[in-house]
Parts: structure tokens; sequence; C-alpha cells
């Protein structure tokens, strides 16, 4: 680096076009094929590689039509381009990752063409597909579902059904950042998709949504967790609600009503003390209790002497929760908990 700029005087076999040299923020230039150069390379400090992305998210967040009509006059520097910012997604160091992702997500918003957003998305598949160790996934996985949040259809092009099947029997990584960085991306697939997921992709789902929610879970976790529950139930439709909880666990014997493992899983969505955890869960249990088969396992689990409790301590925050819902079946559930017997427990 030079007083002048970022340049590297010394290694230029021919110089480098002054076209690919821009205004910087800290810098009076930034030679775009220098900064390349020293992405690229594998022993550069991560110190210098975090201030050229810095720079470059600095210049693309200032006139980002201007960057990729300069990164274009060539078509094969552009290439060059971008995976030397997909490679700084391996680093170790967790604020060049995100300075990575952030210049990933300038260029896609700015670039009409969407050309950047196939290319990042292809990489970051093509990583993902490779099995990579789980911590490794994580950066590739942040970006994937920023990528998908921004245009899910214009990402995947119709290739989406090997990538679906990827996130869902990832889940099983049992890291709880990647779990929540796995589950925001599979919403936001979902969300993009013209058609709803196929019913045993959404059974698998939702089993291995439970592994993963069942033991302790970090904040983002339990709330993205939610966000994709809702999502399972809401494409699984009200009707055919009841064929997820056939898991085939074999055991007959059981006591234990098929929608336990999830009513447990709601109750601990409803008792969190985020409130928007809290809120989420209760829009699951609306979901559930839409459907009369699974509202009925519902309340053969302890989901009724819950809900009594709850009104009985006069718990008017969950009781928001649960019957403030936009168009909660009041009359539904009340006559379901008088067929139970339960309605008249709190009678004088
Ligand atoms: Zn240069």
């Amino acid at each position: 680096m030079t007083a002048q700029g970022l340049t590297v005087p010394e290694h230029h076999q021919q110089p480098h076009s002054p076209a690919l040299c821009l205004p910087s923020v800290r810098l009076p230039s930034l030679c775009l094929q220098c900064a390349v150069q020293r992405l690229e390379g594998a022993c550069e400090p991560v110190a210098l590689r975090k201030f050229i992305v810095g720079e470059l998210t600095a210049i693309i967040e200032g006139d980002g039509q201007e960057f990729l009509s300069v990164v274009r006059c060539d078509t094969s520097f552009l290439e060059r381009f971008l995976f030397a910012i997909a490679k700084q997604l391996h680093s170790e160091n967790e604020q060049l990752q995100e300075l990575a992702i952030s210049v990933c997500m300038h260029l896609v918003q700015q670039d009409s063409s969407q050309c950047s957003l196939r290319w990042f998305y292809e990489e970051v598949n093509l990583q993902l597909l490779e099995n990579l160790p789980a911590a490794k996934c994580l950066p590739h996985t942040i970006l994937l579902g920023r990528l998908l949040h921004h245009s899910a259809e214009a990402a995947c092009h119709g290739e989406w059904e090997q990538l679906q099947d990827t996130l869902v029997r990832s889940l099983a990584l049992a890291m709880p950042s990647l779990q929540s960085a796995l589950m925001y991306a599979l919403v936001q697939l979902w969300k993009g998709l013209p058609q709803v997921p196929t019913k045993s992709t959404l059974k698998s789902a939702m089993k291995q949504l439970l592994q993963a929610l069942q033991p302790s879970s970090s904040l983002d976790t339990m709330l993205n967790g939610f966000v994709l529950l809702k999502s399972i139930l809401t494409s699984q439709g009200e009707g055919n609600l009841a064929d997820l909880f056939a898991f085939g666990s074999g055991d007959q014997s059981s006591q234990l009503s098929p929608a336990q493992p999830l009513t447990n899983l709601v109750k601990k969505g409803l008792l969190h003390q985020d409130a928007l955890v809290q809120a989420t869960a209760a829009q699951c249990c609306r979901l559930l209790l839409s459907n009369r088969t699974v509202a009925e396992w519902c309340l053969e689990s302890d989901m009724a002497e819950y809900l009594l409790e709850t009104l009985a301590m006069k718990s008017y925050q969950r009781c928001v929760c649960w019957f403030g819902s936009k168009d909660f079946s009041m009359d539904t559930t009340l006559s379901l908990f008088e067929q139970h017997k339960l309605y008249h427990a709190g009678a004088s």
C-alpha cells in the first residue's frame, strides 16, 4: 500500500489499467486489479483483506452502477473479482466473513442483471454440496439465506430440490448458529418459490426441526425454528396437518399423544422470555388448533391443563398470545374443552 493508493508497483509486469482505478474512501484511489491480487493471495494478512473488502463495500454503496460498469469492461476480470470476494468466506476471521457477505449483498442489490446473484448462488450451493465441516459451512449458509431472501426464484432458476434436501438434512448438524442459518435459508427458499414443498419434505423438515429445538437452544435458533415451524404448518395446509405427525416410531404401546413432542415444543416457545418467540409460537398454536384431529391430540397431551393454568394464573401476556391471535377460533377450542370435561374446572 502506498500513500497514493493501494498499488503493488514492484509486482507490475505491465501497468494496471487506469480504468480499473476508482476513487476510494480512505485512500485517494483503489486499483481493483491490485485489490483482487491481494484478496486472491493466501498469505495476505487478515487486516489488509478486511481493509480492502471494507473499501469495496463503501465504493459499491457510493455508486454501484459505476462500479459495475467498470468491472464489467472485462468479463474475465468480473469473474476473478467475484471469486476473490467469495474466497474470503473461507477465512477463519468472523469479521472478514461478515464483510465479505456484506460486499456480496451490496453487489447483488445493485446488479439488475442478476448475474452476480446467480454466480454467488452457484458458488455457495457448490460449497454446501461438498459437505464441508459444519463450522466451515456457516458463512456460506448465511450468504445463501440472504441471496434467497433477495430473490429465491432468480437465484435458483428452477433448480432448488437438491438444495432443499441438503438444507433439511443439514439441520441434523448440532451447531446452533448453523441450524439457525439453515432454518432461515429454508424459510426464504419456500417463501420465494411458486410451488409448496412435497408432503415427504415437510415431514422430514418437521422431524429434523423437533430434534434441533428440543435441546436448549439459542434465541436465534428458537426464533428461526418457530418461523420455520409456521412455514411447515402453513405449507401443509389445514386439512392435512395430522399427516405431519406420523413419524413411524413403531411404538404402538406408547400412551403419548402423537402431538406430544410438538406440544412440548410449543409450550417451550410460549414460555420463552423473548416476546417474538412467544408470538410466533402462538401463531403455530393457532394453526395446530385449526385442525380438529390435531387440536384433539393437543388436548390429550397436557396442553389443555397448561392453558387452564395460564388462565387461572391470569398471565395475561400468554393469554393474549393464545387468544388474541387474529381469527383464533375461540368457539372451537371451548367446545373441545367441554367435550373433554375440562371446561368446568374453573366453574364455582
Ligand atoms: Zn494495480
